[in-house]
């Protein structure tokens, strides 16, 4: 990414990398010597032998002048540290699943998930903004996107909130109740378990109509580059905590905000959870139109979709959607 290459010529940027790997080879060998299973320490070390080979920390780019077209390899990597160093820890402090390891079942096919939005998040955000200045190119709004761009941050941010919940309120529903879309949307509903890496698991399909929805409107309206820029984080960080293995409990606020226990029902594999919880931020929209399920003190019992229509692995699921089937039985409702 351009934005990180920036990071390179700061000295103690080499620094770091160096004892990154040094600590990384350290321990690899500490995971061959003490696991039983050595798939992991070995792909560590073999990684590290293979940085090191191809300059360490003090590889250069192969070319001076790379094209301006890019996959986000590195904001993977950041991604996921950021997160994970984030998640992981409070995640085995408060667990709802105690049981539950950091790389339990399918973790490896939700990680790639995290890596392909990561990998294509150029791709993604060129894919959204040009129907969004076709948009503008066809109606100038200027006067609203004026008015709209000169409201006070919190403003524009809580609006931008509201907004976007609302249209993905609906859009989420249709995912659910419409057959053809909801055999995209079940992919995200065959996570088994619930964890900061669940909610990455989406279909790419999915993922462009859901940023379409939001970043096309919050484009066209005018909204500044900080409420937007804010929002993309803030909704990034909050997706991630409402899918997180986490038993807090917020006694006031979760009638609020969405919390984890109430889309952890989103996901529930009780018939009670079905078609139920749509709202990422407020709940309100739920009460509103007749879908809010929320026992008190209560936990879902297990997550996915009943019986498990949808395949395991990426390129599977990728392919789901498009499969014939005889008969739509895999519909929710
Ligand atoms: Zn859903
Ligand atoms: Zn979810």
């Amino acid at each position: 990414m351009n934005e990180v290459r920036a990071l390179h010529d700061h000295p103690w940027f080499r620094l770091v990398i160096h004892f990154l790997l040094l600590a990384a080879f350290v321990l690899s060998a500490l995971s061959l010597a003490l696991r039983p299973g050595k798939i992991l320490g070995t792909c560590g070390v073999a990684a590290t032998l293979l940085a090191a080979l191809l300059g360490g920390s003090q590889a250069t780019a192969l070319v001076p002048d790379p094209t301006p077209i890019f996959f986000g390899l590195d904001f993977f990597v950041l991604n996921v540290l950021f997160t994970g160093l984030l998640f992981i820890p409070v995640e085995r402090i408060f667990p709802q699943w105690p049981e539950q390891h950091v790389f339990r079942d399918e973790w490896r096919e939700d990680l790639f998930y995290y890596l392909v939005s990561s990998m294509l998040v150029q791709v993604l955000t060129f894919l959204t903004f040009l129907p969004a200045k076709s948009i503008l190119a066809i109606a100038p709004l200027e006067s609203l996107r004026a008015w709209v761009g000169a409201l006070p941050f919190i403003v524009q941010f809580v609006a931008i909130m509201f907004l976007t919940d609302l249209v993905q309120y609906w859009l989420h529903r249709a995912f659910h109740r419409v057959p053809w879309l909801w055999n995209f949307h079940a992919v995200h509903h065959s996570a088994r378990s619930m964890d900061w890496m669940a909610g990455a698991r989406m279909h790419f399909l999915e993922i462009l109509a859901l940023r379409g929805t939001t970043v096309i409107p919050m484009f066209v309206l005018g909204f500044s580059a900080t409420a937007m820029n804010s929002y993309i984080f803030v909704v990034y960080l909050y997706s991630t905590f409402v899918h997180a293995n986490l038993n807090w409990r917020f006694p006031f606020i979760e009638a609020m905000l969405v919390t984890p226990r109430f889309h952890h029902w989103h996901h529930g594999i009780e018939d009670e959870a079905v078609d139920v919880n749509f709202a990422v931020h407020f709940p309100i929209l739920d009460r509103l139109f007749g879908t809010y399920y929320f026992p008190k003190d209560k936990w879902p019992s297990g997550y996915g979709v009943q019986g498990h229509p949808v395949p395991r692995g990426y390129w599977a699921q990728l392919k789901y959607p498009f499969k014939r089937r005889p008969d739509d039985a895999s519909s929710p409702s």
